[in-house]
């Protein structure tokens, strides 16, 4: 069974786009710049933005993070976003959700530019990427797709089950494996017979939330396995796959942690990056 090294890759990809942003600033003299928006104190946002700073410096982009109290009016939000839009040192735009309840959130991702949403959460990406076009993809799938491409870069014909269908994750990852010409199931919580689905999966992408869920007997030989769950229990940080009964038949399979994780901020740098190259031309 291979164990697929999310930490390796995403430092494998932080260096590629490290030469990346350095070549760009040859070229035009200037650097990708991302903001983002950290609404309130909650301690895992804080975190997450704050590895998000440090992995863009990292890699030479101009970073800044903008720090709004919890109490803050939508109307203040909306107009720095506005702001930002018009600002040409800025190339992606990310507001940390989730977002105090008086926020739309709605409101505050269709606000944000389509060009700059590196979030890929702008209903005109959500819409470009379902059509086949150029568009920022939401980081945490385009991490899981650069891991299942690395095992198996041809992908066209085989069978892709996606648990979970929620708008970060299961969609966009249906899209991206169906982009490959992967024969995609999409699961969720009314699927009737989730094991019998799995099971006729080349790969399984798994984002549901639910400690465990996938369990060895739901998975036949040689799959690649993708674990995008992120659960604390009594025994820690555990995915949603059993990683002991499935790394018995798994071709290849993600840790947690250590796996789809590190790959979600690299993927954002290299959105970042894309949303900087496309303004460009
Ligand atoms: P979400 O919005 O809560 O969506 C969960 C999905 O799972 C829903 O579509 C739901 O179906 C489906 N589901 C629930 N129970 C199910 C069941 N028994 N069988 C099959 N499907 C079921 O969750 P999310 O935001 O996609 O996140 C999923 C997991 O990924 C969480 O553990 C989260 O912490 C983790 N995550 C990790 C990263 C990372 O960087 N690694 C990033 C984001 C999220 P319905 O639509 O029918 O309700």
């Amino acid at each position: 069974m291979i164990l697929i090294d999310g930490k390796k890759e995403a430092a494998e990809l932080r260096e590629k786009l490290k030469q990346e942003v350095a070549e760009l600033k040859l070229k035009y003299n200037k650097v990708p710049g991302l903001t983002v928006i950290l609404i309130g104190d909650m301690a895992p946002s804080q975190i997450y933005v704050r590895n998000k700073e440090r992995s863009a410096n990292e890699v030479g982009l101009k970073s800044e993070v903008i720090k709004y109290p919890e109490t803050v009016e939508e109307k203040t939000v909306l107009e720095k976003i506005e702001e930002l839009n018009n600002d040409k040192t800025v190339s992606g735009i990310l507001v940390q959700l989730p977002l105090p309840n008086h926020i739309d959130k709605k409101k505050v991702i269709e606000t944000i530019l389509p060009s700059k949403d590196v979030d890929g959460f702008h209903p005109t990406n959500v819409g470009n990427l379902s059509s086949g076009y150029e568009s920022s993809v939401p980081c945490t799938p385009l991490g899981c797709y650069l891991l299942i491409k690395k095992i198996e870069p041809n992908l066209s014909g085989k069978k892709a089950v996606v648990v979970g269908r929620s708008n970060l994750n299961g969609k966009p990852m249906t899209q991206l494996l169906l982009k490959e010409n992967c024969t995609v199931t999409i699961t969720h919580s009314r699927t009737k017979d989730l094991k019998a689905e799995c099971l006729e999966a080349d790969i399984i992408v798994a984002a549901v939330g639910i400690p465990e869920l996938v369990r060895g007997d739901w998975v036949k030989k040689d799959t690649i396995v993708i674990d995008v769950g992120i659960n604390k229990t009594d025994n820690g940080i555990v995915g949603d796959v059993n990683f002991e009964e499935v790394s018995k038949n798994a071709k290849a399979m993600t840790p947690v942690p250590g796996g789809v994780g590190p790959m979600t901020i690299a993927c954002l740098l290299k959105n970042t990056i894309d949303c900087f190259k496309r303004s460009q031309n």
